[in-house]
């Protein structure tokens, strides 16, 4: 049999995988899973560590990394027999995993490696990746017997079909409102948008153009078109989306409240005082009480920037847009006028200087000068001809291997993303495994006979990315629960990327990373300047509106009578956070997936929280030099090379020998 999916060993023989592979050797992996699992929790296999994972974690592992090596090439190779093919199997892998997560035999036998004669002589990592476990198997109901299990289980499923509903009213209500207008009063806004809603009246035998609720129509036609009366009517409409206010048969009130008390409820079955004391418990930020805390105190010291810009939106909007009572229908419109007005230069201009090889050559050699590696191009079978693959060492020791997938075309998906290939992992079978990443970017390709042009944006994802993958790479531990990203908290995940997001903003390195495509020379220091005052415009409305959000979810899942009252609750944050005109009609929680139905609930503050956590470490490297070797040292040490086997706190007091502080962001930010 010679299905590459099955080939144990080595990288994964990328350009081998055919659709016709997978379901058989899903076959295969799924039932040799299947088989370890029935193995691991019998007799056989001794309370302790290294039996446990010689038997479930090798199986495991396996079939992980051919399903990763398949949904991989379904996101960056898709044809439709892939696909196909993929979406057969996606079932059958979820419903092994989910059945893995809550088999009670597998919690037993891992409480008992947790409690065995063997477990104090753990090492630390070892103890964490038990502990985790053992964490997520409780939090998934384990430890409930009769009614409240079957009560649980009840409520998860019921909130899974509510969170569906949720977010079907919103996706309805934004699809379903319509409005067709003369082109005339389409005045200021982009061709491109004028057009296609032009193109989309047409298409239906009409005059003029067809507006919609829908991010490509709706936030151009907020920003730039001059008709103030169109740009209310379609306000009204976006903010009262699946709204009690909207069409009744989409109003998103009586789903969310019931969301809301099923997730007390759940939190109650579990012991835990809240859903938002829930939430915390695998986070990093220990309790509800100090992420408010955490949100307030960003709030207080934003405040007074946030009324500087608007009181600046204002005079600029009386004096120059003849917008006396500005009104919250004007706010994005008022600032990309003042935004232009201040700071225009176009990214066409900036991307003539940031060609694709100058770049990531700079960028590697940073990597090399602050992380003490050396990156050189390796081999490895892969899916399209522009996929590079690099190798990482330290002193002749191999330490990780990625692949570079830079380039939009067809079949890949948007946006920008690291994957893990395989962890790290002194295996109990082999020796040790090193970690191999995917670094996926949809850069605008390279036309015939020059380089690629890069805007800032994409140097900043790159930058992104890159820091998720050294994360992932330059770990040291040896255990495959705890190394690279693995276990690492929710909330501090996002430190390594966008700590490296920085270098994109340091005119040190602007300056030697930047070459223009035509004459070779930097990118101009006075437009560098102007890039940076525009990446802080309005930084202080910018963080009262995330501050605000985050105080909601987190007051929603924390306080009883939340559910009741969710309308009297957002107006209540509004009120104490914000600065903005606002509508009384806006119901912007009806239609607030990220919270009612993504992974975002009681846990929206997590983005302000890890922007403070990779300001706050980048400010180490602003004191000493920001390609200072020591700092570079003790950051990899502290932060990148244990990851998920010590708390992200410990990761944090270690490198900084102190708790995280918000001043290096404001600072940052022009807040300072
Ligand atoms: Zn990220």
């Amino acid at each position: 049999m010679n299905n590459p999916l099955l080939d144990p060993a080595g990288l994964p023989r990328f350009s081998e995988i055919r659709p016709e592979h997978v379901g058989p050797a899903l076959d295969t992996l799924l039932g040799e899973a299947r088989a370890a699992l029935e193995r691991a929790v019998g007799p056989e296999v001794p309370p302790d560590y290294d039996a446990l994972s010689a038997v479930l974690d090798v199986a495991t592992e396996r079939l992980g990394r051919a399903w990763g090596a398949v949904s991989h090439l379904e996101h960056v190779a898709d044809t439709p027999e892939l696909r196909a093919a993929y979406n057969a199997n996606l079932p059958r892998v979820t419903e092994f995993y989910t059945a893995l997560g809550a088999d009670e035999r597998l919690y037993a036998k891992i409480k008992a490696v947790a409690t065995g004669p063997g477990a104090a002589a753990l090492a630390p990592p070892r103890q964490r990746a038990l502990a985790n476990a053992l964490r997520d198997f409780v939090l998934g109901g384990a430890e409930l017997q009769g009614q409240a299990k079957a009560r649980f289980q009840q409520i998860q499923q019921r909130c899974a079909d509510l969170a569906q509903t949720y977010s079907e009213h919103v996706l309805d209500a934004t699809d379903r409102w319509l409005l067709y207008v003369d082109e005339a009063r389409l005045a200021g806004v982009p061709d491109d948008v004028r057009e296609a809603a032009c193109a989309a009246a047409a298409a239906e035998g009409r005059e003029g153009a067809r507006l919609t609720l829908r991010a490509p129509c709706y936030q151009p036609l907020m920003q730039y078109a001059h008709d103030r009366v169109l740009r209310e009517q379609l306000h009204r409409a976006y903010a009262t989306r699946a709204s009690d206010l909207g069409e009744p048969a989409l109003d998103n009130s009586a789903p969310m409240r019931e969301l809301l008390e099923l997730r007390a409820e759940q939190a109650r079955l579990l012991g835990q005082a809240s859903y938002a004391h829930l939430s915390l418990v695998p986070k990093m930020a220990d309790s509800p009480a100090q992420v408010l805390g955490f949100l307030r105190d960003l709030a207080r010291r934003a405040r007074p920037h946030a009324e500087r810009d608007l009181a600046e939106l204002r005079d600029y909007a009386a004096a120059e847009l003849g917008i006396a009572d500005l009104q919250p229908w004007d706010l994005a419109y008022a600032s990309e006028r003042l935004k232009q007005a201040r700071y225009s230069f176009s990214d066409q201009e900036v991307r003539q200087y940031l060609t694709e090889p100058r770049v990531l050559e700079g960028l590697l050699r940073i990597v090399e000068t602050v992380f003490e590696v050396a990156i050189r191009p390796d081999h490895a079978p892969t899916w399209h001809p522009d996929v590079r693959f690099y190798r990482i060492e330290r002193g002749g020791e191999l330490l990780a291997q990625f692949y570079l997938d830079p380039y939009a075309r067809a079949g890949k998906r948007a946006g920008a993303w690291m994957d893990d290939v395989r962890g790290r992992w002194r295996r109990p079978d082999a020796g040790l495994q090193t970690p191999v990443a995917h670094l996926v970017c949809n850069f605008t390709p390279p036309v015939a006979g020059r380089p690629a042009l890069l805007t800032h944006d994409d140097l900043i994802t790159l930058l992104h990315e890159f820091g998720h993958g050294l994360h992932h790479m330059l770990t040291r531990v040896d255990d495959l629960g705890v190394a690279g990203i693995a276990g690492v908290e929710w909330d501090a995940v996002e430190l390594p990327s966008q700590f490296m997001e920085n270098y994109g903003w340091e005119w040190d390195v602007i300056r030697r990373l930047s070459a223009h495509a035509d004459s070779g020379q930097p990118l101009p220091r006075a437009l560098f300047d102007k890039m940076l005052a525009a990446k802080n415009f309005q930084s202080g409305l910018q963080m009262l509106r995330q501050v605000e959000f985050a105080l909601f979810d987190m007051r929603l899942h924390l306080e009883p009578d939340a559910p009741a009252r969710i309308t009297a609750l957002a107006d209540e944050v509004r009120d104490e956070v914000s600065v903005v005109p606002r509508a009384p009609y806006n119901r912007y929680p009806h239609a607030f997936s990220h919270i009612f139905a993504g992974g975002y609930s009681a846990g929206y503050y997590s983005y302000k929280w890890a922007e403070v956590l990779s300001a706050d470490a980048w400010a180490a490297f602003e004191e000493a030099g920001v390609f200072d070797p020591d700092t570079g040292r003790r950051y990899r040490r502290e932060i990148l090379e244990t990851g998920g086997s010590r708390p992200a706190i410990d990761n944090f007091r270690a490198f900084r020998g102190r708790e995280p502080a918000v001043d290096a962001l404001l600072r940052h930010q022009g807040m300072a």
